[in-house]
């Protein structure tokens, strides 16, 4: 029975058993190592599957894309929770970590805030309009009120980084929110040379 099992399987599809340590792939027809395919106890010829783990991990993409594709309600509302129990998770976390720290070392807090004013005084031109800047601070109060998520004041070009050293003035300042500000650091601007 196993071998009328095997020999029709043979005949369909061809031998793809291994052979000095690679195989092919059922999919793509790459002739790869054995290390590439994925250990499977019930192909009883090599112990591996028939389809190198690209291909495998390629169909399994395609499926789940299909899937969303199909259920984009559901799909989405799986997404959001997923979201927002990791995120408010790992925001608990930072503030309690945080909180921690500053018992711990209450003056490094302070100085860095202190060193921020510095800075700022520092990078603030004579031309600079204050009544924009204030505005602009504001405006990202207004905005998070409003919107219910956090808008914070960005240093287009930033204050402080290894390469350059933005100015505080209202010509280098937008309103974005708090996520976009803090995934961009002060590791990216306008015209960033390489
Ligand atoms: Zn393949």
């Amino acid at each position: 029975m196993g071998v009328s099992r095997k020999s029709a399987i043979i005949a369909r599809w061809g031998d793809n058993a291994a052979r000095n340590g690679t195989k092919e792939c059922r999919i793509c027809h790459h002739r790869k190592s054995v290390e590439d395919f994925s250990k499977d106890p019930s192909n009883k010829t090599d112990g591996h599957r028939a389809t190198c783990k690209a291909c495998n991990l390629k169909r399994m993409y395609l499926t789940r894309k299909a899937w969303i594709e199909r259920n984009r309600e559901k799909a989405n509302t799986y997404s959001r929770e997923w979201q927002r129990r990791n995120f408010a998770d790992r925001r608990e976390l930072m503030r309690e970590r945080s909180a921690q720290n500053y018992k711990k070392n209450p003056h490094s807090y302070i100085e860095a805030n202190a060193k921020k004013r510095v800075v700022c005084r520092k990078a603030t031109p004579k031309w600079s309009i204050r009544f924009f800047v204030n505005e602009a601070y504001a405006l990202a109060k207004l905005r998070t009120r409003l919107t219910g998520i956090e808008w914070q004041v960005d240093h287009i070009v930033p204050l402080l980084s290894k390469k350059v050293c933005g100015l505080h003035s209202h010509t280098n300042i937008a309103v974005i929110p708090k996520a976009d500000n803090y995934a961009k650091g002060n590791r990216s601007w306008p015209d960033m040379p390489c």
